[in-house]
């Protein structure tokens, strides 16, 4: 069993210590906090800093395509949590998170497509899309293309400004006993006797009986001190926002080859390319003029837009295609939530509840989370 020893001062101690701040790390501590435990969370920049802050927001679990129902059903739950999850971090941290429910718009150029669309809309009941006709979609949206036929329109689908959420996770975290250790990065688990007692950090030792991995891309090196191999890499996104300064948008543009979503100030933020295994956060002039032209045939005004700002991010992707959130095997009180690729912000509600409970004992089978827990997908990653 592996075993290290640590001289390093102690700084701190917790019940439950969590590795990474980006929105699955500090809504793991938001909700262990919740549950009246002892939790220090450690980020080596600034919560939000990392993947999470390069985020778009949506909040799009009909909009997106997911592994299995189990993990469909997941992001669903996730989503239909965050009104009331939004009304508790407001009142607690103070912090707005630019909560939109407006909806989302997919729309169309062609009869076929539309069909295909509303086909793929209808696979659950409580789905329950609109099928909005040109004329409709014009009135909706002044301005859209003139080649859009039609639209199927999600009214349940949300959005919000992901730093914005870290920053309420956290900041109500604080408000429930936490404490968040910004600027201290985790270097070593420290195991005894076949269980974590602590982690080494930069700043010292913190003592905990359970830890939680959630350091995005960068959990692989921590996962790999106690045995386990689960392969991540980065698909880097680009994204552009950009100020309609006369005729703001109200609902999300979600098209099959880019968004637009709609953010405070009149802000537009367009996104977002896919590059597997990229690992730079650079804009290129390509990247950039391709999701500026998607955005500009589906809604022309985009060209007399003025230039806000343009930035990168790194999605966390699991080789075995969807997040791990579970107990780490062969080590007691090592724990993960990894992998969360395009959805960690509408995935980190239901993410951090799961983990909360996991932490306490809960089963994963009744939490629903049987494919995205231990055992079947350590198998699939090796
Ligand atoms: C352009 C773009 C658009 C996106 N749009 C959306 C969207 O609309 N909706 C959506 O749901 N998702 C979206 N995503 C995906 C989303 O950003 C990710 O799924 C999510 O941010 C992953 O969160 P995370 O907490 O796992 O990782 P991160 O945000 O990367 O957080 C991990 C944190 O851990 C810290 N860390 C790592 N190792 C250590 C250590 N050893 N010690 C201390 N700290 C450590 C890092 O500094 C980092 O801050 C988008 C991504 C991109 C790039």
């Amino acid at each position: 069993m592996l075993k290290i020893h640590t001289e390093a001062t102690v700084i701190g101690h917790a019940e439950c210590l969590v590795i990474g701040g980006g929105v699955i790390g500090s809504s793991i501590a938001y909700h262990v906090a919740r549950e009246g435990r002892s939790t220090i969370m450690l980020e080596r920049m600034m919560p939000g800093e990392g993947a999470s802050g390069a985020a778009v927001g949506m909040l799009a679990a009909e909009s997106e395509e997911f592994a299995d129902p189990e993990f469909e059903q997941f992001a669903r739950t996730s989503r239909d949590a965050f009104p009331e999850l939004v009304r508790e971090l407001e009142r607690l941290s103070g912090v707005s998170v630019e909560f939109r429910t407006e909806g989302f718009v997919t729309p169309f150029r062609s009869e076929a497509e539309g069909e295909k669309r509303w086909k793929a809309a209808n696979t659950r009941e409580d789905n329950q899309p609109e099928w909005w006709d040109a004329g409709e979609l014009a009135r909706r949206i002044p301005g859209i293309d003139r080649q859009a036929i039609g639209a199927i329109y999600r009214s349940k689908e949300t959005q919000l400004f992901p730093v914005q959420l870290c920053r309420a996770y956290t900041g109500a975290a604080t408000v429930l006993g936490a404490t968040i250790g910004s600027g201290t990065h985790a270097e070593q688990l420290v195991v005894q006797n076949g269980r974590v007692c602590g982690v080494v950090t930069d700043s010292g030792f913190v003592s905990c009986n359970q830890v939680i991995i959630a350091g995005g891309l960068e959990s692989m090196n921590l996962l790999e001190q106690v045995g386990f191999y689960y392969p991540l890499y980065p698909v880097k996104g680009e994204a552009v926002a950009v100020s309609l300064k006369d005729h703001p948008l109200e609902y999300t543009i979600y098209a099959d080859d880019v968004y637009l979503v709609p953010k405070q100030k009149n802000e537009l933020w367009i996104g977002a390319t896919s590059l597997p295994h990229h690992d730079d956060t650079e804009v290129t002039v390509a990247g950039l003029e391709g999701l500026l032209a998607r955005a500009s045939a589906w809604l022309p005004r985009v060209r007399e837009a003025s230039f806000v700002r343009t930035w990168a991010g790194l999605r966390p992707q699991a080789a075995a295609g969807r997040p791990f959130i579970g107990a780490v095997p062969g080590v007691e009180g090592v724990y993960a939530a990894v992998g969360h690729y395009r959805n960690g912000v509408l995935l980190s509600d239901a993410t951090g509840r799961a983990m909360a409970a996991l932490l306490k004992g809960a089963d994963a089978a009744e939490l629903g989370i049987s494919k995205i827990s231990s055992a079947r997908i350590k198998e699939e990653s090796l």
